[in-house]
């Protein structure tokens, strides 16, 4: 190995006035996203904001607000295409479970029946 100028080795420093790169702008701290303080930067989040139960169930609420229309909209999608099928499954647990249904049936039917007496 031979230690020479532009060999395999680089030169231990460079020429007075010159610099290796080009400078590296600092970025800045982010923000919460919930309450604006100071973070890292690759976070979104505080760790206050991003385990309090009461801020996180207050996030998913307001995405819900922002979300009602379509939310509303895949839920009634869904009902429709699948009627059938819940259909088919709702006869087949009435199938299933007809004589507890039959006998909770006529238990409330009798009960009532008492309390009308009554
Ligand atoms: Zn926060």
């Amino acid at each position: 190995m031979e230690h020479v100028w532009g060999g395999r080795v680089s030169a231990p420093f460079l020429p007075r006035g010159t610099w290796a790169h080009p400078r590296v702008p600092r970025r800045v701290a982010r923000q919460c996203a919930g309450c604006g303080d100071l973070v890292p930067r690759r976070r979104t989040w505080c760790v206050t904001c991003a385990t309090d139960p009461e801020r996180i169930a207050a996030r998913r609420h307001a995405w819900y607000l922002r979300h009602r229309e379509a939310e509303i909209a895949r839920t009634r999608a869904y009902a429709v295409s699948h009627r059938a099928e819940r259909a088919a499954w709702g006869r087949a647990y009435y199938a299933r479970h007809r004589a507890q249904l039959i006998a909770k049936s006529r238990a409330t039917y009798a009960r009532k029946r008492e309390q009308r007496a009554a």
